[in-house]
């Protein structure tokens, strides 16, 4: 029966044990990332319209077809954020960061959204992280971003990582390579999927990165970026991997990188797990059927000045954002399990109105002292407590009557035995947690 109400479509509750994992991924964010120096930020999930169309660029798939955008009563033109960059930079130059020591290294996590297909990791509201590294060049930066992504993966034990990383060159040699990839691509346009025939004009770098397989045949000729970058962009780029081959980080070139953001210019890079990638039932090592990467970034050195009104100095700046139910995919299939909290082993039982008052009181003791208890505080029976208490598995259970309220006594019922002793209210949180150890 369809229900009257459903989420939206591509959209999703996170229930309880969804929660482990987010808890668990953004705590590994927080530690390794604060380890080195990110700093938390938090955007409005809300921004101008424009903020995103100017920075993320009019002809990207995001800004062309996936935006959630609309009018305020105001009048405002408003869209729920897509990606995490553009609202850091505008909230990097509204809040005067510029007058702070270089770099400025933030983190954020929370959701996104994008008017897409749902499909396997692909969804309408996701949840991402990000870094962002502001205001410093040169490769060493964007190694470093590269470094804490793939510390925190390893932090959260996943396995089969892999990096791809490219170069599509800047303001000086992206113009020249745009041309001669523009002239390639019209002299086969009518091999191309539609999509990628108006992309010839609009954005002729995105259709080095098409899925559709006739458009991968063309692509595997067609001119690299690498083979056309500027001395100062091929240096860049060596030292970019250097810095990654110090570290042992394992990454390989891929030369149709292309990332789907006209922000983007320099080293770019992205990253998959297989496991992620892999069907059930295939072999460890086969080659993944739909890649989905974990997640993507690089270096995007104009895009403070884009947004500004005034001629920003220099702001050049990389970073990067990681999916988190693509990581939480990943996790699944390497059969990683969050940590759970440890099951409260007492259970409180109480019969009658003052003891039901000083139960309430008990269980703030208890979470004072971090000792995890159960309770039942709706039900009056003790027969029914005691059920409760047997199905959730619990060892101890403390009954408070009418009686050991006034007296301020209590008693402690070992579950497995069925045998009870009385004990001095003001004592029980000391006694349980020398049972409880
Ligand atoms: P992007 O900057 O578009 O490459 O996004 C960075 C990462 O966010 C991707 O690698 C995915 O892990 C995640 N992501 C992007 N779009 C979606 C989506 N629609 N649903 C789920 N995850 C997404």
């Amino acid at each position: 029966m369809k229900l009257k109400f459903q989420s939206p479509t591509g959209m999703h509750d996170i229930l309880s044990e969804e929660q482990k994992y987010f808890k668990k991924i953004h705590d590994a964010v927080e530690e390794v990332a604060e380890f080195y120096g990110f700093k938390r930020i938090e955007t409005p999930i809300l921004e101008e319209t424009d903020l995103f169309s100017r920075g993320i660029g009019l002809s990207t798939d995001v800004v062309k077809k996936q935006m959630f955008s609309f009018r305020t009563k105001g009048g405002d033109h408003l869209t729920m954020r897509p990606e995490g960059t553009a609202s850091v930079i505008r909230a990097y130059l509204q809040n005067g960061m510029q007058s702070l020591p270089r770099p400025i290294k933030l983190w954020y996590f929370g959701p996104f959204f994008r008017y897409e297909k749902p499909q396997a990791g692909r969804f309408r509201q996701f949840w991402q992280f990000g870094l962002e590294s502001i205001g410093e060049e040169g490769a060493v930066r964007d190694a470093e971003i590269v470094q804490v992504l793939y510390a925190i993966l390893k932090k959260l034990r996943l396995k089969n990582i892999a990096i791809e990383v490219n170069s599509i060159g800047s303001k000086c040699c992206r113009p020249y390579y745009r041309k001669i990839l523009v002239n390639y691509f019209k002299s086969r346009s009518s091999s191309l999927c539609a999509n990628c025939q108006r992309r010839i004009k609009e954005n002729p770098l995105r259709i080095l990165d098409c899925k559709e397989e006739k458009c991968q045949r063309i692509v595997l000729q067609a001119p690299q970026t690498m083979d056309h970058l500027c001395r100062d962009c091929h240096q860049d780029f060596k030292e970019f991997l250097e810095f990654l081959d110090e570290l042992e980080l394992p990454y390989s070139l891929n030369p149709h990188l292309v990332r789907g953001l006209d922000y983007y210019g320099k080293s770019v890079f992205e990253i998959f797990s297989s496991s992620e990638n892999k069907e059930e039932g295939q072999e460890e090592g086969s080659p993944a059927l739909s890649k989905n990467a974990l997640g993507g970034g690089g270096r995007y050195d104009g895009l403070a000045e884009l947004l500004s009104t005034k001629k920003e100095n220099d702001t050049p700046s990389t970073g990067a954002a990681m999916g988190i139910e693509r990581i939480i995919g990943a996790m699944k299939k390497d059969k990683i399990k969050p940590s759970h909290k440890a099951k409260p082993q007492i259970f409180l039982a109480q019969l009658g109105g003052l003891a039901k008052r000083k139960t309430l009181k008990l269980m703030e003791e208890f979470r004072k002292a971090r000792i995890p208890v159960l309770e039942s505080l709706g039900r009056d029976s003790l027969r029914a407590q005691l059920s409760a208490a047997d199905k959730a598995g619990a060892k101890y259970t403390l009954i408070l009557g009418q009686k050991e309220a006034l007296k301020g006594r209590i008693i402690i019922r070992y579950m497995s035995t069925g045998k009870q002793k009385e004990v001095d209210m003001e004592k029980i949180v000391k006694e349980m947690k020398k049972l409880c150890k």
